[in-house]
């Protein structure tokens, strides 16, 4: 029997396991190791915050669904890995060896170095341990939002839209959200001057202490919550791993998702570094994507049946920030667009995405 350790329950890791809900794979034994019994959906965190879906609409049964797949769940973690002997390191301590282990574990945020921010901010990452902190924020000074990219965005409009608390979003880039068109930066940019969010671009934080930011033109900057979505960093379990990994950190893979340096290794999503140079951004659709390219190449290392297939990633993608007000920005290859048809497409494709998994899990008889 060979094993396959899928480490991290990442939106490619679904695609591998839906495969497996569907047919076991012959002589393989699989076991999902996660940081707990459910995952959430991150395109629908924003919109958990402004009120409009229960925890339910955005969670997966992380033991249904190894269940259905006919793998056994390990909910305590990765913490290491030794790529030479091929085996990972559990939470608890145990070692895990493997056949093929794939790493689909998200990224950690950025700037999370940055003095006071672990303690006196609310990072996004774990998204658990975020959601369960801000839903029970009592605090009622302004909200600050510290990085502008698309998340940094959603979460502004999304946080303000329920509770009303006076609003900056704080980015170091030149517009928001970072990376997105003229037209669509224009959009949002009146869409925050509408809803009384106060936009404060160029300028970083260099410290935080309880309710006060410092500003690196010397300023300070009161607040009763700040919230950190500066982007993402490389989870630091790859450095002694004895893997290639790339300039920033990530695990090195060929566009095949393999990694370079130790055949039977695999990595998707965020946590992946593209050694071919192709421009793969950080985000659940590029995730989304890969999943059928590592469910076959997965399948073909263990089975030895068919050739590994590249992952291309889009040139582009449809692009919906949810305004929390039961509205949308959209954007779509340099057009922008703002009202409730965006919203409605959002809520509805991601509403298609979380059925496709959430009615695989097989409750427990
Ligand atoms: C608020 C917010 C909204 C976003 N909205 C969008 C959006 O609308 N569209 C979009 O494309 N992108 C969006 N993103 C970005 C998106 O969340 C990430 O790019 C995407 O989730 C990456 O997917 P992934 O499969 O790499 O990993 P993830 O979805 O992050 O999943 C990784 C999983 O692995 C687990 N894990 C981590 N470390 C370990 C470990 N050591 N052992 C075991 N398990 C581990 C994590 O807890 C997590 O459950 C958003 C991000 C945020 C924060």
């Amino acid at each position: 029997m060979k094993r396959l350790v899928l480490a991290g329950p990442g939106h490619a890791h679904l695609f591998v396991l839906e495969a497996l809900a569907r047919a076991r794979w012959p002589g393989v034994e699989t076991v999902l190791v996660s940081r707990g019994r459910t995952q959430l959906y991150s395109g629908r965190v924003p919109g958990y915050l402004a009120g409009q879906y229960a925890l339910e609409a955005l969670s997966f049964d992380l033991e249904g669904l190894a269940r259905a797949a006919g793998a056994r769940l390990e909910p305590g973690g990765v913490t290491g890995l030794d790529a030479d002997r091929r085996e990972l390191r559990l939470g608890d301590g145990r070692t895990l060896a493997y056949d093929a282990a794939s790493f689909d574990i998200g990224s950690l945020p950025a700037g999370d170095s940055v003095p006071g921010v672990r303690e006196h901010a609310v990072s996004l990452k774990p998204l658990e341990g975020a959601l369960s902190r801000l839903a029970a924020n009592q605090a009622t000074g302004p909200l600050l939002v510290v990085g502008g990219g698309a998340a940094g965005v959603e979460l502004a409009l999304c946080l303000q839209a329920r509770t009303g608390r006076p609003t900056v979003l704080l980015e170091d880039g030149p517009q928001v959200p970072r990376g997105a068109s003229r037209a669509a930066a224009r959009r949002v940019r009146g869409l925050l001057e509408r809803r009384g969010i106060h936009l404060r671009l160029e300028c970083r934080v260099t410290a935080l202490e309880a309710g006060v930011a410092h500003l690196d033109s010397g300023e300070r900057l009161a607040f009763g919550t700040c919230v950190w979505a500066t982007g993402a960093r490389a989870p630091e379990l790859f450095a002694s791993s004895g893997a290639a990994v790339d300039a920033q950190g990530y695990l090195a893979v060929k566009d095949t998702l393999e990694s370079p340096s130790h055949p039977g290794l695999f990595a998707a999503g965020d946590c992946a570094g593209f050694l071919s140079g192709q421009h793969v951004p950080k985000a659940g659709v590029y995730a989304v994507r890969q999943g059928p390219v590592l469910r076959h190449n997965l399948h073909a290392f263990l089975t030895g049946s068919g050739t590994p297939r590249p992952y291309r990633a889009q040139s582009g993608f449809l692009s919906l920030l949810n305004a929390g007000d039961g509205t949308a920005v959209g954007e779509w290859k340099g057009l922008a667009f703002h009202g409730r048809a965006p919203w409605r497409l959002k809520d509805f494709i991601d509403g298609r995405f979380m059925a496709r998994f959430q009615r695989l899990a097989t409750p427990l008889t």
